[in-house]
């Protein structure tokens, strides 16, 4: 007869459930407030979707903007706030937001070994919006030596190896300029040299780059500076039951490759897992696109978020936000064919707003402004989707296109084509027709268009779509070859010569937006609105603040961040206004 085996029990302070920017920014800082800390991560790495991710957080008025010299009330980012998030809008928590995010950078640059540079020359998403800026809203994680980790390197979940060069991470801005450059200018190539050499005599040392940047540098330096304050880091260690007393939450019950344990919690545990971009099930409630099955909702998040945390919050009397306009922060996708039968799923967030490409649907119709947010970009192609098709698109260009920005996860010149059109992925044709047809397009239409958006291209109007026309359309763009070629606009160029080129895209997202419903402290709430005793949600485990609403680059990583910082005071019984982290 088989026998009941009691679990194995430990106490802690502060029982962690993920391993993302959520939940390891709350255990840095309860750490640094004294908390006996454990992190329990789920997957055999930790870093989740953060370690993919690029790294950015919309912070207005950050300690980097502000020393140089960009100084901004907090009534400006606030009525961008308002005006983007509508109906949506609750003043009270982005306040909170915007006093509270510059002094969680400022916490994370002077106590721990996160570092940050500057975003500020990048715009918010809606250009034309009130309060909209030009820059000085934006930090990213700064790169990072990951030498500093020791053994547990091997531990940290490497960037998504399609966004990156033979699983090399490239840093966004200057230095993707340089390697996008490379064949052009001597100075971009001996950066490019020193980067790819290094990233060789790291893998030979120790089987991993090393030089950690975006995402990927965001979590070596969390996971560091926990550790460093005694945090216990573990993976392969998935959640799943909460433990309470009464009505208070006190730990969870956790599988470990030796058992089941219970973990108890004096102060609290903080769900922190990502949100529910691979649970099909809560896709098909949340997610109209993705169909009956929730399937047709191709994610880029880690696959590790199966809305665990949604369930956990649940379980304890929590509820989940289902009235959001979008309940996830959706961009276009690609499936990549890997060599082991795998299939990634590739976010197009850098190249649509190049200049020589186009996005058409299956009439060869273009449906949206190309260079607007991946956000924006993927809602429009919802909207123009008649109902009985399922929405998908091709991102096309000529062949000079291809070979100097690349094209989804293949890379520009001098890297070769051939494996992505032997596998698939890429459509190649002579012309224009031959493209059509190889990806069931309407062969009329698609000509049709690629001559008015020829003849555009070179007038600088984009009349159909305003391709151009806002800060952040432009610096998507390329200015320099835009002006190079005499052309006046920096996302528009003709599509000339053959061949020509397509990959096709589908809707996915980088995250969730739907969460547990919490208060300003990341206290999850209960349906009468009372917080749940000991029980905090944090990144995408939150309802964003954003309100199903994606006003610019970093929403998510900077309040996961935030709010993550203030759950924390929370638990330890610190106020967050007169924090002793400050000093
Ligand atoms: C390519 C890409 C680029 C992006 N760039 C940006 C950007 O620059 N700025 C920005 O703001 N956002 C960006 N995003 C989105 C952003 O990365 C995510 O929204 C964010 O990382 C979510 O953080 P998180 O802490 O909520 O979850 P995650 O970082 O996904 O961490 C959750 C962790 O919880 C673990 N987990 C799940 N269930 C359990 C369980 N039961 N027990 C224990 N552990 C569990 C998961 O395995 C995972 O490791 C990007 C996303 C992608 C895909």
């Amino acid at each position: 007869m088989a026998t009941a085996v009691t679990p194995v029990s430990e106490v802690c302070d502060l029982l962690v459930i993920g391993s993302g920017a959520g939940g390891l920014s709350a255990a840095v800082t309860a750490a640094h407030l004294g908390l006996e800390v454990v992190v329990v991560e789920k997957e055999a790495q930790f870093g989740g979707t953060t370690a993919w991710s690029g790294g950015w957080m919309w912070v207005p008025r950050n300690p980097l903007a502000a020393e140089a010299g960009i100084k901004e009330d907090l009534n400006a980012p606030l009525t961008y706030l308002r005006h983007e998030l509508g109906a949506q809008f609750d003043e009270a928590r982005a306040r909170t937001y915007l006093e509270h995010a510059p002094r969680m950078v400022d916490f994370f640059r002077r106590r721990t070994a996160l570092q940050f540079i500057d975003g500020n020359a990048i715009p918010d998403f809606h250009g034309n919006t009130p309060g909209a800026t030009l820059g000085g809203r934006s930090v990213c994680a700064a790169p990072f030596d990951a030498r500093a980790l020791g053994r547990r390197v091997h531990d940290l979940k490497p960037p998504l190896h399609e966004t990156t060069l033979w699983g090399m991470g490239i840093a966004a801005g200057a230095e993707l300029k340089h390697f996008l450059n490379a064949l052009h200018r001597p100075a971009s190539l001996a950066h490019v040299c020193k980067w790819v050499a290094r990233y060789w005599i790291d893998l030979a040392i120790h089987r991993r780059g090393m030089r950690l940047v975006n995402g990927n540098a965001l979590v070596g330096a969390l996971a560091h500076s926990a550790l460093e304050q005694g945090v216990d880091i573990r993976v392969q260690h998935p959640a799943l039951q909460l433990l309470r007393d009464g009505n208070r939450v006190t730990g969870a019950v956790v599988a470990s490759p030796q058992g089941r344990l219970q973990i108890q919690a004096r102060c609290g545990v903080v769900l922190a897992t990502g949100g529910f971009p691979h649970d099909a099930t809560r896709k098909q409630q949340l997610l109209p696109h993705a169909g009956a099955t929730g399937l047709e909702h191709w994610s880029a998040a880690g696959w590790g978020n199966t809305g665990d945390g949604l369930r956990l919050g649940e379980s304890a009397g929590g509820t989940v936000a289902t009235d959001l306009p979008q309940a996830a922060a959706l961009a276009p996708v690609s499936l990549v064919p890997r060599a082991d039968g795998s299939v990634a799923h590739f976010p197009h967030l850098i190249e649509r707003g190049k200049p020589g490409l186009i996005a058409v649907n299956r009439q060869g119709r273009r449906f949206t402004n190309e260079a607007n947010s991946y956000h924006d970009f993927t809602q429009d192609l919802l909207k123009t989707t008649p109902a009985a098709e399922s929405p998908t698109a091709w991102l096309l260009c000529d062949h000079a296109f291809i070979r100097c920005y690349g094209l989804g996860a293949v890379k520009p010149a001098p890297l070769p084509l051939r494996r992505w059109l032997a596998n698939g992925y890429l459509q190649r044709g002579n012309t224009l027709a031959e493209l059509a047809q190889a990806c069931s397009i309407d062969p009329a239409g698609l000509q049709a268009t690629v001559a008015r958006y020829n003849a555009q291209a070179a007038t600088g109007q984009d009349a159909d779509f305003a391709k151009g026309e806002t800060p952040y359309n432009r610096m998507q763009g390329d200015a320099a070859r835009a002006q190079a070629a005499g052309l006046p606009n920096p996302c528009m160029a003709p599509l000339q010569s053959g061949p020509f080129y397509a990959i096709k895209v589908v809707v996915g997202s980088l995250g969730t937006f739907a969460g547990l419903k919490v208060n300003p402290h990341a206290q999850v709430l209960n349906p009468q609105g009372q917080p749940i005793a000991g029980l905090y949600a944090v990144g995408n485990d939150m309802t964003s603040m954003m309100g199903g609403n994606y006003p610019s680059g970093g929403i998510t990583l900077g309040p996961a961040m935030t709010f993550a910082y203030l759950a924390a005071h929370h638990a330890a019984g610190v106020d967050a206004g007169a924090s002793p982290l400050r000093n």
